[in-house]
């Protein structure tokens, strides 16, 4: 006689997540501004300023440095001491933004608290605003004209865009309100008919609003704040958080029990930080042909 089997209902079939391969694209990314630059008389120059000696700095100059020599875009870094004043720095600023071989530049994050960040970036020709950060590329970006973007978000939208993940009318959840990650990809989405909810420290209870999300963006540096039962079954998962663990980086997301839920998730690394370079470095191709 046969056996007969009761099967549990409902039958949940766990769907492995799509690993969203920053890296990969990015390098996709890279070999195509390689080969554009090639065929162009003049190099595309990025200038890149740091103050001090912060060590995270140092590590992601050092990438920006690799990348941009690697596609063939000639590459400066001037390097001041913390205690440098803003007079030194504006003049610096003035100097590049004369400078011919130079097509955008970026005054590296944080800067030590006596020297005015507003102050420094406005200071950058709109035109050589490489980081996408000048007050008036924000405004075009919030007016949605065309415009020098932040490199992250711009990052995250492409990798959306490349894995054809649907924005309009899907409920993003972007927490963290930073003027460099939170507000401009909270505005990107907007563009693209994506309803956002925007988090921050002080939201009541940030967990029922992400397990409403199809999208979350997380750029709060905070080591894996969002856990598996923050997300909702098949949602998306972007992470832009980078901490410090030991001598590993981490993300704002708690990427291996929550890509069991997700339909698609950034690793970190490997995720959104390889973009944020390779659109740093389409921003300052785009800067060279503005001018
Ligand atoms: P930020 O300027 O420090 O902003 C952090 C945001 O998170 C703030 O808006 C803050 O809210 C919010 N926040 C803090 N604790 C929270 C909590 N418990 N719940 C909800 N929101 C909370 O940081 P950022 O510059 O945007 O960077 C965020 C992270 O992304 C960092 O880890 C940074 O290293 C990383 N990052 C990565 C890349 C990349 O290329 N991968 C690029 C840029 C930044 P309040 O406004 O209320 O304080």
């Amino acid at each position: 006689m046969q056996k007969s089997y009761i099967l549990p209902f409902p039958i949940t079939y766990a769907m492995a997540a799509t690993i969203l391969d920053g890296k990969a694209l990015a390098r996709e990314i890279r070999d195509n501004l390689r080969k554009q630059v090639k065929s162009l008389t003049e190099k595309p120059g990025l200038a890149v300023i740091t103050v001090g000696n912060d060590p995270a700095s140092q590590l992601y100059v050092g990438g920006k440095e690799k990348a941009g020599i690697g596609a063939g875009y000639h590459f400066v870094w001037k390097k001041y001491k913390e205690d440098t004043d803003e007079i030194t720095l504006l003049s610096e600023i003035d100097k590049l933004n004369q400078d011919k071989k130079i097509h955008g530049m970026i005054v590296q994050s944080p800067l030590p608290k006596h020297l005015s960040p507003f102050l420094i970036i406005d200071a950058i020709r709109q035109e050589k605003d490489a980081d996408g950060f000048h007050p008036l590329n924000l405004a075009n970006l919030f007016l949605g004209r065309d415009a020098i973007l932040p490199a992250t978000p711009k990052g995250i939208m492409r990798i959306l865009e490349h894995y054809n993940i649907p924005l309009a009318g899907k409920h993003a959840v972007v927490i963290g309100r930073s003027k460099i990650v939170g507000k401009p990809i909270a505005f990107l989405l907007l563009q693209k008919d994506a309803t956002v909810t925007m988090c921050h420290s002080m939201t009541a209870d940030l967990a029922a609003l992400t397990r409403q999300a199809d999208i979350i963006v997380a750029a709060v540096g905070k080591a894996w704040l969002v856990k598996k039962d923050m997300v909702k079954q098949g949602a998306v998962v972007i992470d832009v958080g980078m901490n410090k663990k030991g001598d590993k980086i981490i993300g704002d997301v708690a990427y291996d029990e929550v890509k069991e839920v997700a339909s698609a998730i950034t690793p970190v690394p490997g995720g959104v930080g390889p973009m944020t370079i390779a659109m740093l470095l389409e921003n300052t191709l785009k800067c060279m042909e503005v001018q």
